[in-house]
């Protein structure tokens, strides 16, 4: 499995740090489970930040102990991928269990046919997943293998991690593992691939703006 859209430095570090909202943090521990260079990442902000910012003044460290974190992280990113290899196989999420990264299994369990799904017109479905954020929103999302989801753009940030099959939207393709992040101004219109269904972890903190008028009637009603 390689995985070609990682969180941005930002996304990692704020996970390491401990300061991403309760869904923003299960959408990167998830992306983790697949993604070793992100959990070298991590590993190193963890230790680079345990011990520089232990005991120090926080405005007087800050701009420097970040450099640093970041250099570390540059330095992940140089060490050779056949080093991640052995990682990579423990740790992906095997077929035969359960798609899920155990990130998730904890909030929903670990049979995606058994969850009350939500219809979100014909081609998708949506689990949206309890959590204590009041920062954003958690959901996951079933879309018919060849489906689209409907064009729609974003009032602010949204996260997708794909769990299983794969989709692909204007700017790039996304398998199991990768992780697109949309910022406010995107528009996009993500379409399963033809074969499975794509299954996928989607988080935001605002509603979606849907160009087509149905999406848009049923929106308050769905929570999307
Ligand atoms: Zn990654």
């Amino acid at each position: 499995m390689t995985i070609l859209h990682h969180p941005g430095d930002e996304l990692v570090l704020g996970y390491a740090a401990g300061s991403l909202a309760e869904s923003w943090s299960i959408a990167i521990a998830a992306h983790l489970t697949y993604c070793p260079i992100c959990r070298h990442k991590v590993e190193a902000a963890e230790h680079v930040g345990g011990s520089l910012l232990g005991g120090l003044e926080e405005e007087a460290l800050a701009p420097s102990a970040l450099d640093l974190v970041l250099s570390q992280i540059k330095g992940v990113e140089q060490e050779k991928p056949e080093q991640w290899q052995a990682s990579i196989e423990e740790s992906s999420p095997s077929k035969q269990e359960s798609i899920l990264p155990s990130a998730l299994q904890s909030y929903i369990g670990n049979d995606i046919d058994s969850l009350p799904w939500q219809r979100l017109g014909n081609d998708v479905s949506q689990y949206l997943i309890k959590t204590n954020d009041h920062e954003a929103k958690a959901r996951i999302l079933r879309i018919k293998a060849g489906r689209p989801v409907p064009s729609h753009g974003h009032r602010g940030r949204e996260l997708t991690l794909v769990l299983s099959g794969s989709f692909e939207d204007e700017f790039s393709k996304f398998r199991a593992g990768d992780l697109e992040d949309v910022a406010e101004e995107t528009v996009h219109k993500p379409i399963a691939a033809a074969g499975d269904d794509c299954i996928c972890l989607a988080v935001t903190d605002a509603p979606l703006r849907f160009k087509e008028l149905i999406p848009r009637i049923l929106q308050p009603v769905l929570n999307i």
